[in-house]
């Protein structure tokens, strides 16, 4: 099967947070039959909840979805390094292939900080694929940042 990322839907969600106000990172989870089961951006501040990350949330979609708190054969793209909570429930969900934009040395729990999935009480460990789309989410964390400075 050809290979289709879906990275650039992540990048909407992750421009439509920054447009709410929220940290710009967005998240989509496709199916196993290539549908788009979840999306979501940062609502942290919308909702109050710290743990509103758009993995979170659009985890929470698919799981919606498919009537189940497992999600096998499914994919999350991301458009930065899932950070150790979300790491965390990327395990618990079964997701099957995780792919990310950014690194993010301040609060990334995949390729640094605790490097969750490399952990031995990690019982599940997805297929990691970095570097999708980097550039891209990189320039919108600046400029986020750089506007609230
Ligand atoms: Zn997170």
């Amino acid at each position: 099967m050809e290979f289709i990322s879906h990275m650039h839907l992540a990048l909407e969600e992750a421009r439509a947070a920054a447009g709410r106000g929220e940290v710009p990172v967005g998240a989509v989870v496709i199916s196993p039959t290539g549908e788009v089961v979840g999306r979501a951006g940062n609502r942290t501040r919308e909702l109050s909840d710290p743990t509103a990350h758009a993995e979170i949330l659009a985890m929470r979609m698919a799981c919606a979805a498919a009537g189940s708190e497992r999600l096998p054969g499914h994919d999350l793209y991301v458009t930065l390094e899932p950070c150790p909570m979300c790491a965390s429930a990327i395990s618990q969900a079964r997701i099957a292939r995780l792919y990310y934009g950014a690194a993010d040395p301040k609060s990334g729990g995949v390729a640094q900080g605790p490097r969750v999935f490399a952990h031995p009480q990690c019982h599940h460990v997805p297929e990691v694929y970095d570097g999708i789309g980097a550039s891209e989410a990189e320039r919108m964390l600046k400029d986020f940042f750089a506007a609230r400075r």
